[in-house]
């Protein structure tokens, strides 16, 4: 199939070569924690702490790509290797962050509730500071994270996207939850603001639907517009002009969204994101970190035939279709975007976790399907990072190794892993402009390296945040 716009570069490796045999798969692991070891050295070298403060001050708090990230690279090294020396790292960087919070005019962060905005620094400090022993200090950031999900109970947030809505709380609460248990953020908390976005999908389904063309299931019951560019524009002017500081936080992260999706969209009004991080996949794979509290919830139905109608959407041999099809645009649209935030690698995410709890034979069949493109378009011109980069793609394979034991995902992540340092890849690759970020630049890649020597514990960070 011809493509317009290559961004990625081919997978040279196909048939019989795809297996590796154990001696192929132990000179990859080698590298790997040879690349990590360097890598670890070259970060704390040429980004120290001191030498990260952030240019913008609300960019410490951020864990996607400002300090706050770096300490949870750390955090995620600890984790697997026990390390002192890693944890003592992790709060050198914290402390960069709550310095940036300190002296920021910004809204505090009961204002922000996503996880990879300033509601991860309290979640993430209060893990730091408990696995250095602190446990008072531990237990005051929590507190302030309770505020966050208060407000996440509360607020008519205007997105349930995952970096930067309501979802991103959700993500914090099961982090927090996997690792100083499930008191430190209440049941009732958590099922307050699933509720809230279970609500809001309900709404944008009954607004929507009949806008689109049904597949072999129907159409979602549950549905997320998280980017209409109309309804961010009006909430942000409004927002912009009142004189509360949490509406003027709320209004700099509608004015960012609605910059983002200028650049990439022109008719919005009829057009359905399915991407991970701003659309259906995202909020239903944050449903589905709390399976305890969706068990029993009426919402429960509506979860599995929003999944059910999801996998319509899988093509196998064009990947995920970029919308729901819809009666005034073009069914037949698909996307080469193959990136954890946006196109086909998170499906494989979500059909892999879907698989786990339900074991729906069905749902495994997606993922593959997923991860087939991941395998095919899978090498990104954009980097080596997670967001969307070949190490986001790759935990895409571990994950669905996790799920369903086939050797075939873990050796695709090997593959994945040997092609971030083959000349042929990264000549053709751009330089990130945070080279050293969570998101973007080296650090997530070196948390992959790592997780490749012990895949059964590998965890796409501060996204699959149940303990490793
Ligand atoms: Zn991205």
């Amino acid at each position: 199939m011809r493509r317009e716009i290559r961004r990625y570069v081919e997978n040279d490796v196909t048939g019989p070569d795809e297996a590796l045999d154990a001696g192929d798969a132990e000179a990859i692991r080698a590298r790997c924690r040879e690349e990590f070891e360097r890598g670890i050295s070259e970060l704390l070298e040429a980004a120290p702490p001191a030498a990260v403060a952030p240019r913008r001050r609300r960019m410490g708090q951020e864990l996607y790509a400002g300090p706050l990230g770096l300490a949870f690279g750390f955090l995620h090294i600890h984790e697997r290797t026990g390390e002192r020396e890693a944890i003592e790292r992790a709060a050198d960087y914290l402390d960069v962050a709550l310095e940036a919070m300190e002296r920021s005019s910004v809204p505090r962060p009961e204002e922000w509730l996503s996880f990879h905005a300033s509601g991860g620094l309290p979640a993430v400090a209060a893990v730091v500071r408990d696995r250095l022993g602190d446990s008072a200090a531990s237990k005051q950031h929590l507190e302030d994270f309770r505020r966050v999900a208060e407000c996440a109970a509360k607020t008519d947030f205007p997105t349930e996207d995952l970096l930067w809505g309501r979802g991103g709380f959700s993500i914090g609460a099961a982090f927090l939850r996997a690792r100083l248990g499930e008191a430190s953020v209440r049941d009732e908390l958590v099922a307050a603001a699933l509720a809230r976005t279970i609500e809001t999908g309900r709404r944008h389904a009954r607004e929507h639907a009949p806008d689109l063309t049904p597949g072999a299931h129907g159409c979602p019951p549950l549905l997320y517009i998280n980017f209409d560019r109309f309804m961010m524009e009006c909430f942000a002017r409004s927002a912009m002009g009142s004189r509360s500081r949490p509406a003027r936080g709320l209004a700099a992260v509608a004015a960012r969204v609605v910059m983002w999706i200028g650049e990439r969209t022109e008719h919005l009004s009829h057009r359905y994101d399915i991407g991970l991080v701003h659309g259906l996949p995202g909020a239903l794979y944050l449903m589905l970190q709390f399976p305890e509290l969706l068990a029993g919830h009426a919402a429960t139905n509506e979860v599995r035939a929003s999944l059910d109608c999801l996998a319509d959407c899988i093509d196998a041999e064009r990947g995920m279709l970029e919308l729901l099809p819809s009666r005034h645009s073009e069914p037949e649209k698909c996307t080469d975007k193959i990136h954890w935030c946006n196109g086909t690698t998170g499906a494989v995410f979500l059909f892999a976790r879907a698989y786990e709890l339900f074991r729906e034979p069905a749902y495994l069949d997606a993922a593959r399907r997923a991860a087939e493109q991941v395998w095919r378009y899978g090498l990104l011109r954009k980097g080596n990072g997670l967001c969307h980069g070949i190490a986001g793609n790759a935990y895409a394979f571990l994950s669905l190794y996790r799920a369903s034991s086939e050797k075939r995902q873990l050796d695709r992540a090997l593959h994945f892993a040997r092609f971030t340092w083959t000349d042929r890849i990264t000549r053709e690759q751009r330089a990130s402009d945070r080279p050293w970020s969570l998101y973007e630049g080296r650090m997530g890649t070196l948390c992959f390296y790592l997780d490749c020597l012990d895949p059964a514990r590998a965890r796409f960070p501060a996204f699959e945040v149940d303990a490793p």
